[in-house]
């Protein structure tokens, strides 16, 4: 194709569809630029961006004090891995801890390598502070979780699309029903359990908030058997639902705290586990690492990101504009809709599906009209959009969806 010709959003699709791996089914929009809440295609038309790259991007597209650390440090120094000490780091580390009040960081770069060095740290405080025989951990994770995509992690899974096909699995997982405290009760009755892993809201598997009191109850039957409370605030956390952290709705601090996505504001992949030091320090020099993790980049985006989210009261933003979305949606009259859920600004919209009228139609009609949301397991679409996003914008936004609702009346 000769270099003057403007390319379209198809030449795009059919350039990822030859040369890139099928790993992913993207609704049809091919987007060029962002700013805010907003999100324009290469045809230069606009969108309002109810994903966030899945609740990555809650600072909203290129936030100028996100973006202006990144550039910033990008002139200075990008990467020394840990071989060397860096001038960022500590100050990072510091930063992050005070924020959400713990001893001490592990950096790493993706929510999945998160998860993994959650896992690991528990294993080794189960055998080294509670004692458990060598190779006999467990780890109880429940039934619909999501926690990434690696050969660990998607052992843990029982979603067939995660797992099927790619085993031999690796063993020393417990699946509990979530929500469910009896049959957490009942797990931990093996000594030889370590750790309870859980996101407070499941984000993947459509949304999912468990009853009230169920994180703090999971947490005081952890107490009770010397088991580590572990919480994957990868989607859930910083301000999505409405506090900093979505434990916070229940007063629960997590023993280990698994963070990614939006700690960067979606800039550059960055994640971190938090934990006290009678877990942290079970892991020694040369046992756990990564080259990027706690790089220069990341820990002045992180620092950026986490310090927009408090200057522009995100978490009180999200809780506020998350009751008018659920409200109206609510009261859309339509039997297309079976359900409204969520908490803050992570939500979901169930959907009947019907030929022709299944949760995918409903994303690709609410794309035409200028709203981006995607579908997760058939018939359910999540609603997220930046936390920035003004009640003027979400109530445009809502405007969009109901007509796009009508429409298939
Ligand atoms: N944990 C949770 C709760 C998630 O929602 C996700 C991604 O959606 C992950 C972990 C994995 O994060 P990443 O895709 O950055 O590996």
């Amino acid at each position: 194709m000769a270099n003057t010709e403007k390319r379209t959003s198809q030449d795009y699709i059919d350039l990822e569809a030859k040369y890139g791996a099928h790993n992913y089914h993207p609704l049809p929009v091919v987007l060029e630029r962002g700013e805010g809440p907003l999100v324009w295609d290469v045809e230069g038309k606009q969108y309002y961006d109810f994903l966030s790259a899945y609740s990555a991007v809650n600072q909203g597209h290129c936030h100028p004090k996100i973006v202006g650390a990144l550039t910033d440090q990008a002139q200075k120094l990008t990467l020394t891995s840990r071989a060397f000490y860096n001038s960022t780091l500590g100050d990072y580390e510091k930063y992050i801890t005070e924020y959400f009040g713990y001893d001490k960081v592990l950096p790493m770069n993706t929510g999945a390598e998160a998860d993994e060095t959650a896992l690991k740290l528990c294993r080794r405080w189960g055998y080294d502070v509670k004692g458990i025989p060598e190779n006999q951990a467990k780890i109880v994770v429940c039934e619909g979780n999501f926690h990434g995509r690696t050969i660990t992690i998607i052992s843990m899974s029982t979603d067939p699309d995660s797992f099927k096909g790619f085993g031999p699995y690796t063993p020393g997982f417990e699946v509990v029903p979530y929500n469910d405290l009896d049959a957490l009760a009942k797990a931990l009755e093996d000594p030889n359990v370590a750790g309870f892993l859980v996101e407070p809201i499941q984000g993947e598997a459509g949304v999912y908030v468990p009853e009230d009191g169920y994180l703090k109850n999971a947490y005081d039957l952890c107490k009770a058997k010397n088991v580590l409370f572990i919480a994957d605030e990868v989607q859930t956390g910083i301000a999505r639902t409405g506090k900093l952290l979505a434990c916070d709705h229940e007063g629960v601090r997590p023993d280990i705290l698994i963070l990614g996505k939006a700690l960067s504001g979606g800039v550059i992949p960055v994640s971190a586990v938090l934990a006290d030091d009678e877990v942290m320090l079970v892991i020694k020099p040369g046992e756990h690492g990564s080259t990027f993790g706690g790089f220069p980049l990341a820990g002045k985006v992180a620092m950026a990101a986490l310090e927009v989210v408090k200057d522009e009261k995100l978490a009180e933003r999200a809780e506020y504009l998350g009751k008018i979305f659920r409200d109206e949606m609510s009261a859309i009259k339509t039997d297309m809709i079976e359900l409204v859920r969520g908490k803050g600004l992570l939500n979901a919209v169930v959907i009947n599906n019907q030929p022709g009228k299944t949760a995918w139609d409903v994303c690709v009609a609410m794309k035409e009209n200028g709203v981006l949301a995607k579908p997760t397991h058939g018939n359910i679409i999540r609603f997220a959009p930046p936390l920035v996003i003004s009640e003027e914008q979400l109530r445009a936004a809502i405007g969009i969806i109901k007509e796009t609702f009508k429409k298939f009346e």
